[in-house]
Formats: structure tokens, sequence, C-alpha cells
């Protein structure tokens, strides 16, 4: 399959537009009519700069309004084709591709639209051009794959193809059984793009809403393994309308690109396939857990946060050789507090403030990894051998700061090699790191879902609304299978909301809590009141609704409201929150206790974000 994408997924002019998808990694363009017409260059300039950037262009669209058309209609198009043939030849491409008619002037009827098909493309072939039929899902008469792939087949011309999108596929829920009814060499082009699940128009969803592969939530997979079993070969193209997409930055957005397409194709081959090409995904362990969490701070952070994470059961285990930096621990929870000048810590903490600067994620595979990373274009970050000797490799991440890939088979080396422990014994209310909640502006959430999803191979659910008192905040889960390892994140274009106060607090995307486990929540609760750690305050209403709600008994009851506990159950089992205080108005500790229960507790998210809403105004 020939990579490709299609120019209008990135925004600036057609030149960035070149630019960044030639700098992405891709030999193949599809030439979107709008950045042709709005171009200020002649075509031969533009032929060059395509030449010059290594870059094919696989197709020409979209060619609209044609088939079915009554005169002087008919002639029209006809006449409009001769036009785009022309330009296609200056340009250098053989292939135009041609939607489903939308005017409400169309006439119906399969054979009319494949007699109209047949003339046009018997034109085209005469200057060796040829033709892709697309059935727009909301075209006026031809809105289904299957009735596009009988016109091409009625028409029977070796120059007429069937273009086939995933997004027109999927938006009428149309089945996907037919696809392996055609032959492969009569589909000349496929666009892929994924989708959020929303219940909308198809136009509006289409225009706005549409992502690259990996980052939304339609069935791919299931596409790809049919489009396989066709034995198709041709352009495999992006063709993403996206309007954060449009909205910023194209080189970045061509290189999330590229490696959706190569997590597309080589994630959904079969695996014995996969183990004879050496340029293919290799399959990779999932991440185990969160090995440490890393804070950047200055001086007077350093003396607060210690002094909260006292407060919180911690203590300080050991201290690095010869760096400010200092590992607090609890349970299988590690914090390394970093204040060490020079650092990486110190250079985000320049740019960010108080914050996590970076994870340690326990992996299996770490070679493996490293492979993979390189693969989907994800740059490996080695440490600087002047001044870091953990010599642990990292990815950076979503907000910025570093994912540590720590071998999960060996996890302690760097810690006994770097640190010098100290004599001191750390409580044991806490035991694991259960969940990690960023807060990420809203474009940064599409990239960081690819991300974990095609390095990580972690999955995404469905994302959810949540309301804040000020506006609502999109969440979504992205976790390993057995839910060992869980970032949510939370974005908002709602400034004033918690997750969007947070977020400029930042400047720009931050850790919004860690949620931590604790396998007796209300012991520590009362380890939190004697150490006076202030929790954050829950309603009583919350509690006099919760009571008929779950059918807990007045003990119960009487004790989540005593400690400010919240509470959930899902089908699995039930589910204990304890939060503290914001802590610099930027994030806190969860503390969670679980008894089978899988989710995060989404239902008390309104209740969390209005309790903390009222913590940043009084403070
Ligand atoms: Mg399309
Ligand atoms: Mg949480």
């Amino acid at each position: 399959m020939q990579y490709s994408i299609a120019t209008v997924c990135l925004s600036g002019t057609l030149r960035q537009k070149i630019e960044a998808i030639a700098k992405a990694g891709f030999q193949g363009i599809e030439i979107f009519e709008n950045d042709l017409i709005t171009h200020d260059g002649s075509l031969s300039e533009l032929r060059k700069l395509l030449a010059d950037h290594g870059l094919k262009v696989l197709v020409y669209q979209p060619f609209r309004d044609f088939e079915g058309m009554p005169e002087p209609l008919r002639s029209r198009g006809f006449a409009r084709a001769e036009q785009k043939f022309e330009l296609m030849q200056e340009i250098g491409t053989d292939l135009l591709m041609i939607c489903s008619n939308v005017s409400p002037k169309a006439i119906g009827g399969i054979q009319r639209a494949a007699e109209d098909l047949f003339e046009l493309t018997e034109l085209a072939a005469k200057q060796g051009l040829r033709v892709a039929y697309e059935a727009l899902s909301w075209g006026q008469h031809v809105n289904d794959y299957r009735d596009s792939w009988e016109i091409v087949r009625r028409a029977n011309h070796p120059s007429l193809g069937l273009t086939l999108d995933t997004f027109h596929i999927f938006s009428r829920q149309t089945e996907l059984d037919s696809i392996v009814n055609i032959p492969g060499d009569r589909i000349f082009l496929v666009q892929v793009a994924d989708a959020p699940q929303l219940t909308m128009d198809p136009l509006s969803w289409s225009r706005h809403h549409r992502c690259f592969p990996g980052q939304g939530e339609l069935d791919l997979q299931a596409f790809m393994e049919r489009l396989r079993a066709t034995g198709f070969d041709g352009p495999f193209s992006l063709e993403i309308f996206n309007d954060q997409f449009r909205a910023s930055d194209p080189f970045r957005h061509a290189r999330d690109a590229y490696r959706s397409l190569v997590y597309m194709a080589q994630e959904t081959e079969p695996s014995s396939k996969v183990m004879t090409k050496s340029r293919d995904l290799p399959k990779v362990a999932q991440p185990t857990g969160m090995d440490f969490i890393e804070f950047a701070v200055d001086e007077s952070e350093h003396q607060q946060l210690t002094g909260f994470l006292q407060k919180t059961g911690f203590a300080h285990v050991a201290t690095h050789k010869v760096k400010q930096v200092e590992l607090w621990q609890q349970g299988g929870i590690r914090l390394v507090i970093n204040r060490e000048s020079q650092s990486f810590a110190q250079r985000y903490h320049t740019e960010h403030g108080l914050s996590v600067c970076a994870y340690g994620l326990s992996c299996p595979d770490v070679p493996g990894l490293l492979e993979r990373a390189t693969k989907l274009g994800y740059q490996i970050e080695y440490a600087d051998p002047e001044h870091d000797t953990h010599g642990i490799a990292a990815i950076t991440g979503p907000t910025g700061a570093l994912l540590y890939l720590v071998d999960a088979n060996d996890p302690s080396p760097h810690w006994e090699r770097e640190f010098i422990y100290h004599a001191v014994d750390p409580n044991s209310y806490l035991s694991r790191v259960d969940h990690v909640a960023t807060t990420l502006p809203l474009d940064q959430v599409l990239e960081a879902t690819l991300l974990y999803r095609s390095l990580f191979q972690m999955q995404a659910s469905p994302s959810v609304s949540l309301p804040d008192p000020l506006g609502l905040v999109k969440s979504q889960v992205m976790e390993v299978t057995d839910r060992s390892l869980a970032m949510t994140l939370n974005s908002t274009l709602a400034e004033k909301t918690v997750v969007g106060q947070i977020q400029s607090r930042y400047r720009g995307s931050g850790v919004n809590h860690i949620a931590l486990e604790t396998s007796d929540i209300f012991a520590l609760a009362k380890y939190l009141e004697q150490q006076g750690t202030e929790v954050m305050e829950v309603t009583g209403h919350y509690y006099d609704d919760l009571a008929p709600r779950f059918g807990l008994s007045a003990e119960l009851i009487a004790q989540l409201r005593t400690h400010h506990i919240l509470y959930d159950e899902d089908e699995h089992g039930c589910f204990y929150q304890l939060y503290t205080r914001l802590f610099e108005k930027r994030f806190c500790f969860e503390f969670v206790q679980r008894a089978g229960y899988r989710g995060y507790g989404a239902p008390n998210a309104q209740i969390r974000l209005t309790m903390q809403a009222r913590e940043l105004e009084q403070m």
C-alpha cells in the first residue's frame, strides 16, 4: 500500500502543507481542490515543488455533482471535467476522485450513473487518466459503498474504479462484509479516517470531527481485515477534516498522520506476516504499572510538597548521591522530588512551574518498545551522559513530561546505584498508583490518545462529558488491559472550569490528580485526620442522595460522611474515593479503594469538580 495524505488534513498554505507532509515521511499526496484554487503559484511551479519534496500526487479531488444530472447541467459537468483533466496532467497525477452527487437536481438510477461515469472515464482514459468513484454518506441517491460498487461494476471500464472511505461507511453503519466481494484491483483509492462516536448528521460529523486512525472510536480493524481480503494494494490515504488540525501546527499533525497510518496498516496485519517483515511494528507487551512519578520543584515548593507528602504517610527513603533529588516512598509508590539545577526537571519547571515532569512506566520489553517507538516516528530521549547516570530511555509524553521506559524485569538497579538509602520505615496505607489524571488542551488529547494507543497499546474508553459548575470537561481513560496502568485525559474549551484554570496555571498541560490505592480507606482517613491533612469537603446532600441510590446502611453512610469519602458501584463491585485539597491550585491526591470496581468514579466527577471549583475560589 502507498501511504498518502490529503492536503485538507493540515493547516497552512499549500506550500507549508507540502513541506510538512514530505518531512513527516510521506511519498504520496492527495491534492484537495480548494488548496490548489487558493495557491498563488503556477501549476508548473507547484509540480516542481512537489517533485523537490519527493511527493507523488496520487489523487486530485474532489470532483462533485456529476452523475445523473439533467441537461444543461450534464454537459457542463463534462466541460468541468475536461478542465480538471488538463490541470491533472500539469500537476502530474492520473487519478481523479469523483464523489457521489449531492445536488437536489440529480436524478437517481444506478444504470444512468453508470452510463455517465462510463462516458466520463472514456474521455479520461484517452488522456491516460483514471477515475475513482466514492459514495458520500450524504449523497443524494448514492450514499452506500455497495451502490457505488454496483455503478462501477456496471460501467465496466478498466479506468474506472472505486474509492472506499471509512468515514462514509461507518457513519451510516453500513455492513462491512460486502467489501470482501470487491476485487482489490478495482479499488483505486482507500481513504481512512477515524472519528469519535457521535449522534449527529453525517455531514457535520465528517466536516469537523474526523481524526487520524487510532484517535477515534471507529472499528477500523474490522475494515482493514476485509480490505486485506480483497488483495488491495493501492493508495492508502488519510482524509481528515478536523477543526483542531486546521488550527494548529501542520508539522506536528503531519507526523501524527504518518504514524497513524503505520499503526493502522501494520497493527492490523495478521501476526504470522508481521514476523516475516522487518519494517513492521514489533508486538510488545503492555506496560505493567507506574514505577515512579517525578516532580519538578523549586526550594519553597520542595518544602511544602515534602511536608504534604509526610502528612499522607510518605517517607523520604533515599537521596541521590550527587544531585538535589529525593526519593519518597510508600508501599510500591515512588515519588521523585527533583530540584537539581541544570536538569530536565528544572527546565520543565521554568516553563510550567511546580509540576510532574516525568513518569516511569514499568515495561516488560524495553528493547521492543524502543524499536516500536522508532518505527512510529517517536523520538527517543536518551539521558544526557554528562549529567544523568540512570541510563533509562524516555519518550516525550503528550504533556511534554518524559515517559521513562523502566525495565519491569529489573526495576531497581538505578535506584540502588544512584541513591543512598536512609533507615526509615514508611507507612503502608497506600500501595500503588491507580491512575493519573492529566489536563490537556483539546488538540493534544488526540495526540495523547494516539501515543498511548499506538506505542503502549493501551485501550481508550469512550470519552465522556463531565459537568463542571462553569462548563463541560471532556474526559477519556487510556488503560492497559488489566488496568495496572491508567491515565485519564481531561480537556475543556471552558477556561473557568477547574480543568481550564489548572491548565492555565501550568501554562499548558499538566497533572490534575494522582490516584493512589489503599486497602483500607477508613484507616487511611483516620490517619490523615491525625496528621491534620486537609481533605476535599463534600456536601451533605451528596450523602443524602447516596444512601437510597445504592441502598447503603446508615452506619456506612455516616462513616463516608464523616470522612468525606465518595462512593460508587458498577456491576463488578464498589469503589471509595477520598481527595486531598488542591495543592498550590494545581493538583491533588486521590485515594481509592477498589472492591472489584473497574471504573474511575466518573459519576462522582461532578461533585469533585464543584468542590474543587469552590476550593479555587477560596484560595
Ligand atoms: Mg473521502
Ligand atoms: Mg480519578
